[in-house]
């Protein structure tokens, strides 16, 4: 009798995790990816073979068209933010490819649609997490980030980004990208445009505001593109004097040298209603603060490494009073699509300069575009072309 009951016991466990099991993990077969890792903080890329959970039902498989290179992948793969870092790691968060297979659950992309994929891969979307509820979804305790992220979701696996072939997301996190977008420009959008996009609203920034953006690359060249859209009179802060033609042509009223002039807040003080920093350096934040108007905002997106990162002082608050600051992070998924979908209505995209070749051309050029970003000698985004892998 007891070994009956323990068979039946035992057949309804299996049973149970067999339900759940295809329940995340569909067929259950292993998805084989090809894609750019590093083995150390130290570099260089290598290609890499490895595998990704199967396409669940509530999933979807996208091949990799091309992956944008973020300043935020530097600090990752490089360890700047964190010293316990997991390698081999495949970076890449802005990425856009075309949907191969889907979920036995899923409606909304179809095979032959075009995806994208930005920092998230999947939350708990439970509906009482007070921040999914609320598509905030970068906020969940138990949000997965596309790579060098646990993924409670799939037996802790570690995620690997979109330096790759393939990927499989959840397609609640997939954003839905128009037909008729310029797919070669629209992958830095996922992480580069929804960043700067996002505390723009925060902020309602407004037709005829004075604004500022200071640090003038990826993820700036956005914000200029996106406030002069709006109206607003746009000044930007950068260190390389290079970058000065190109802020003009995108209709920027000012362009500030501050590596010329220690003291460039003077000549701006009390002039912003709004100011985005993306600086991926140490720099002067109480400067920044002065310059902002009574009520004005100042967005930190920017996050340099942990040995860099910059501070300011409680006195300098205080003397600075009703100018508030605050930080902000990507932005969530509804969001990210309503971003996309202005971007591309409005013909709003990142200057890119591409990178292809032969698997071993293409590890060698993402090595060598790190140096070039951090020295600041690109305009304004490297897209990674992944088709050739
Ligand atoms: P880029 O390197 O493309 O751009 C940074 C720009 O800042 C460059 O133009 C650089 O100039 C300029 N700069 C450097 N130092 C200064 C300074 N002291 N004053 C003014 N400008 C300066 O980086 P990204 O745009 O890709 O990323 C920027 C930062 O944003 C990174 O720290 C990244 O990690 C972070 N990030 C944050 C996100 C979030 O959700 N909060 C999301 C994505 C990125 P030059 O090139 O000439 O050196
Ligand atoms: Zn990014
Ligand atoms: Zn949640």
């Amino acid at each position: 009798m007891t070994r009956i009951l323990s068979f039946i016991i035992s057949a309804i466990i299996l049973c149970f995790n067999f339900a759940e099991a295809s329940e995340i993990g569909g067929s259950m077969e292993k998805i084989k990816s090809k894609g750019y890792a590093m083995f150390s903080q130290d570099g260089p890329f290598k290609p890499y073979e490895f595998e990704r959970h199967a396409v669940g039902d509530n999933d979807i498989l996208i091949k990799i068209m091309y992956a944008g290179i973020c300043h935020s992948d530097i600090h990752q793969a490089r360890s700047e933010w964190n010293e316990k870092e997991h390698y081999p790691m495949v970076p890449g968060h802005e990425i856009v490819g075309q949907v191969t297979q889907v979920g036995k659950n899923v409606t909304k992309f179809k095979v032959g649609d075009y995806a994208g994929v930005g920092c998230m891969v999947n939350s708990c979307k439970d509906p009482n997490c007070e921040t999914c509820r609320h598509n905030r979804e970068q906020e969940c305790c138990d949000v997965v980030f596309t790579y060098a992220s646990k993924d409670k979701f799939h037996d802790g696996e570690i995620t690997q980004g979109g330096y790759s072939s393939n990927i499989v997301i959840s397609k609640n996190f997939a954003i839905q990208v128009p037909k008729t977008a310029d797919l070669e420009k629209v992958a830095p959008l996922l992480c580069a445009g929804i960043t700067t996009y996002s505390p723009i609203q925060f902020s309602r920034v407004r037709k005829g505001d004075k604004v500022a953006v200071a640090g003038f690359g990826g993820l700036g060249h956005m914000a200029v593109q996106y406030l002069v859209k709006l109206g607003a009179e746009v000044t930007v802060f950068d260190v390389s004097e290079e970058k000065r033609e190109a802020a003009m042509k995108m209709e920027a009223k000012n362009f500030v040298n501050v590596s010329k002039n220690a003291d460039f807040c003077k000549d701006h003080l009390n002039e912003f209603h709004f100011i985005l920093s993306t600086i991926p350096a140490k720099y002067d934040m109480t400067a920044y603060l002065k310059m902002l108007k009574f009520g004005g905002e100042f967005a930190i997106v920017g996050m340099p490494a942990t040995k860099n990162a910059p501070s300011i002082s409680v006195p300098s608050f205080v003397f600075s009073p009703n100018r508030k600051i605050y930080g902000s992070l990507i932005g969530g998924i509804k969001e990210t699509q309503e971003m996309l979908d202005y971007s591309v209505e409005n013909n709003i995209y990142p200057q890119v300069k591409i990178i292809r070749g032969t698997p071993d051309e293409v590890a060698k050029q993402i090595t060598e575009a790190y140096d070039t970003i951090v020295n600041g000698k690109v305009q304004f985004r490297f897209v990674i072309d992944m088709r050739g892998l």
